[in-house]
């Protein structure tokens, strides 16, 4: 009926980072994971319901230890929540269908958007670009 499981069966198929990450709002430690410096043509999908969230086109390197991104497929995708915790102003980045947490949003990214998506490897899937979709950008 669903798109998503419930928590039990979420919990059996994720990692325990992976769940740590998108449902406990974990960090992974950086430079770990396995997206960090992964550049292959494809698309990138929530871990959790599988909804495409990001292009390789838009992946670059940041150097901060996270996959980083300067856009991401579509606005409505995601959502923006203002996130204070540890001290700092920041703004949390969840999937839009499932409320996962894939990472934060921070603007001293590289032109023309300056915004970079710092997203955990764990909360992602990729998957290479299938020769049925066609690149029309
Ligand atoms: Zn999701």
């Amino acid at each position: 009926m669903t798109d998503i499981n419930t928590k039990e069966e979420l919990k059996k198929r994720l990692t325990p980072l992976q769940w740590h990450v998108t449902q406990e709002k974990g960090t992974e430690r950086p430079f770990t994971g396995c997206y960090n410096k992964f550049y292959e043509k494809g698309t990138y999908t929530c871990i959790v319901c599988d909804q495409e969230l990001f292009s390789s086109e838009t992946k670059y390197d940041s150097g901060c230890g996270w996959p980083a991104f300067n856009q991401v497929l579509d606005q409505g995708r995601v959502k923006l929540t203002k996130d204070t915790s540890h001290d700092m102003v920041r703004t949390e980045v969840t999937c839009s269908k499932c409320g996962a947490h894939l990472g934060h949003v921070f603007n001293d990214g590289p032109k023309p958007t300056r915004t970079r998506f710092c997203i955990n490897s764990a909360s992602i899937k990729f998957h290479e670009t299938g020769e049925e979709k066609c690149n029309n950008s």
